[in-house]
């Protein structure tokens, strides 16, 4: 049959038993993706299959990397008018249809990935299997690129498992492993990868009828829809605004009132595709996504491969640095001033794996064997990279830098993670002062997917770049950056923050200050970002930062009294079990928000211009991905161009 339709992209034989085997292995790619040649040849593949119909037709993949990962992202984004959007979008749903309406039944066997338009297609088979593989993962995360599985996953997934669960993953793209899609209902059979193939045959001629949400899920697919319509719009509008986020909304309604079909929905309607692209948080997640596939390629070339870390200091940060290095598969020794300070560390580490590895056991202990608790030191002669995170004080870190540079190898890595001293201060006391470099992670480690990697004037250009190689090693998102006063990511916070501060000497409420950011879609307010780093730290970072010498006075007298913030339990808020107490909101102080983003636009600015940075591009990646400066917007320098283009 194939070689009459020339396909590049799909492969057809028909076995024995009359089961046509479909295999998508999109050419010149590592994963598959549905852009338009790929539908295209799916179209001549349905024309055939309508015409001479096989006994069954089986879906499968030809790729190691997995199942299908979705629409063709880069073709989308190329995409400008609404017009052509909308074609692509009925051009899909058609083909959707025309598979579901086949004569012969038809499976999805799953094995990987199989997200977005992969599940869509998925859906309008009439059988599901997912192979229990760790690497099998089923979503639909349309909404975290600000858009609506318009492909018949609206009308097609809360229907088949119902619609608590449906608008579940489609509001919060989450990702349901094979087990769990069994579970629920989303596939027929779970089956280890020895027996997807006799499984999939006996499924597909089985005759057994088509999947439907039972019970009460099926009422609130009928008659009960604006039940669950309503629950899942007031979960929404707990985490996003309309008007910065319509993707969430548009899912709900296009559900609710369209049955699933964006293309039924009135172009003036706030859930249509005119609405949502007209809006721009669409284009700006695109975006958003496009730039951590570009942090995410830095450093992916490097032929440096760590896999002893030393790290000094089992603080705060060099306890859960040495933990998320060992849980990258690193063996990582961990040194203290003595084997007391790095107790903690250790503890914090066996309960951060527990959770991680589920309480497996096994898992746990094997990790643990990783990490080393290293008093004396003994690891620095070993290491691959070693990175100091002790006191931020001058004296110390250069006896500390002189004692490694005697006994470490002479290719290893030497990194501090330092905020706020220099790296041409620290470096002097070397002898080869250009092999130190910043390797700047955030707090809390193993949630910050940004890490800073730091050059200076006449830093090694080979040390750097394995340090970039390590950090992408780390799966962290490495940024790198020149030395200057905090960087980017705390250069960038520290006048916004400080402006903040300002607004509650001035006689405003925490609450009111917090209330205004988080509306504009920050995770957390200035203010209890503030609390959270802890007040004297704040000082610190600020003095250094601005060199200026004046607190604010609302910030020097709390750290007076010794309210730090959420570690000594009161700040500007009180803390009670890790939360901050607010009062309810009473005033909104009109161009509050203006005067907050201010700070924080012109220092970003100032990144760019004067080369902390090595374009505007890296400063909204990192702002994005260091402090999780709003999203929608694109990152801040994106958004200043287009307020001045408004
Ligand atoms: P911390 O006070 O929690 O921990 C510092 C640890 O270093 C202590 O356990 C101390 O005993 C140990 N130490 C001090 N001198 C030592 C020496 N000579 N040899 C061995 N151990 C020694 O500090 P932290 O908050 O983890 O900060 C550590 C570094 O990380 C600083 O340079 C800081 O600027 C930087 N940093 C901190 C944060 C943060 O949010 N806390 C974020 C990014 C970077």
């Amino acid at each position: 049959m194939t070689p009459a339709m020339q396909l590049e992209h799909w492969r057809m034989h028909t076995d024995e038993s009359g089961i046509a085997w479909l295999t998508i292995d999109v050419a010149d790619s590592a994963a598959n993706t549905l852009g338009s040649a790929v539908l295209g040849e799916f179209a001549q593949i349905l024309d055939l299959l309508e015409r001479v119909p096989p006994k069954a037709m089986v879906m499968q993949s030809g790729k190691e990397a997995g199942y299908i990962a979705g629409a063709n992202l880069e073709e989308y984004a190329r995409i400008e008018a609404v017009a052509d959007i909308k074609a692509l979008v009925a051009r899909n749903w058609g083909l959707f249809n025309r598979l579901e309406a086949l004569p012969c039944p038809t499976l999805a066997l799953i094995r990987g990935h199989c997200m977005g338009g992969g599940l869509e297609i998925s859906l309008a088979c009439r059988y599901r299997i997912a192979v229990d593989e760790p690497g099998t993962r089923l979503a639909l995360p349309e909404v975290m690129l600000g858009i609506v599985p318009g492909w018949g996953g609206m009308l097609r997934l809360p229907r088949l498992v119902g619609p608590a669960a449906a608008l579940d993953m489609m509001l919060t793209g989450k990702q349901i492993d094979a087990r769990r899609a069994r579970k629920m209902g989303l596939v027929d059979e779970c089956v280890p990868p020895r027996v997807m193939e006799s499984a999939a045959r006996m499924l597909v001629l089985s005759g057994q009828p088509v999947r439907r949400a039972k019970g009460l899920q099926a009422w609130l697919n009928g008659p009960l829809k604006f039940v669950a319509a309503a629950g899942a719009r007031k979960q929404v509008a707990k985490k996003a605004r309309r008007e910065n986020y319509p993707a969430p909304y548009a899912i709900i309604d296009t559900w609710q009132r369209f049955d699933g079909n964006c293309l039924n929905v009135p172009s003036d309607h706030p859930a249509s595709l005119d609405h949502i692209f007209a809006q721009g948080t669409a284009r700006n997640l695109v975006r958003v996504f496009f730039l951590q596939q570009r942090l995410k390629s830095l450093g992916k070339d490097s032929a440096f491969k760590a896999r002893h870390v030393h790290v000094v200091g089992a603080g705060v940060m060099g306890g859960d640095i040495a933990a998320w290095c060992v849980q990258r598969g690193l063996t990582v020794t961990l040194q203290d001033q003595n084997i007391a300070r790095i107790a903690p560390a250790m503890s914090r580490a066996a309960e951060g794996f527990s959770k991680k590895f589920r309480g497996d056991r096994k898992q746990v202990r094997f990790a643990m064997d990783r990490l080393i608790a290293d008093p004396g030191g003994r690891g620095v002669a070993q290491a691959d990279v070693i990175i100091e995170a002790i006191f931020e004080n001058l004296e110390a870190k250069h006896a500390l830098f002189r004692d490694i540079e005697a006994r470490a190898r002479p290719d290893a890595v030497l990194a501090t993670n330092t905020s706020s001293l220099r790296l041409e201060d620290i470096r002097t006391c070397l002898q080869r002062p250009e092999r130190l470099v910043g390797i700047h992670f955030f707090n809390p480690v193993a949630r910050m997917p940004l890490v800073e990697v730091v050059e200076a004037d006449g830093t090694d250009a080979t040390v750097f770049a394995r340090a970039m190689g390590f950090v992408h090693q780390l799966d962290k998102l490495p940024l790198p950056v020149k030395s200057a006063p905090g960087f980017l990511v705390n250069a960038v916070l520290g006048p916004y923050m400080l402006e903040a501060i300002r607004c509650v000497d001035e006689g405003m409420t925490p609450e009111s200050v917090d209330a205004v950011m988080e509306s504009f879609g920050m995770p957390m307010g200035p203010i209890e970002l503030a609390d959270t780093v802890g007040l004297d730290i704040a000082v610190a970072t600020g003095k250094a930062l601005t060199g200026a010498s004046e607190v604010p006075d609302a910030l020097a007298e709390l750290v007076q009294a010794g309210k730090l913030g959420r570690k000594t339990g009161e700040g500007f808020y009180v803390w009670e079990d890790g939360r901050p107490r607010k009062e309810r909101l009473t005033d909104r102080v009109p161009g509050l928000g203006q005067r907050l983003l201010e700070p924080l636009l012109m220092a970003t600015q100032k990144c760019v211009a004067t080369g902390v940075v090595a374009d505007a591009d890296l400063a909204d990646a990192g702002v994005i991905f260091g402090t999780g400066f709003a999203p929608w917007t694109g990152g801040p320098m994106h958004y200043q161009q287009r307020e001045q283009a408004a």
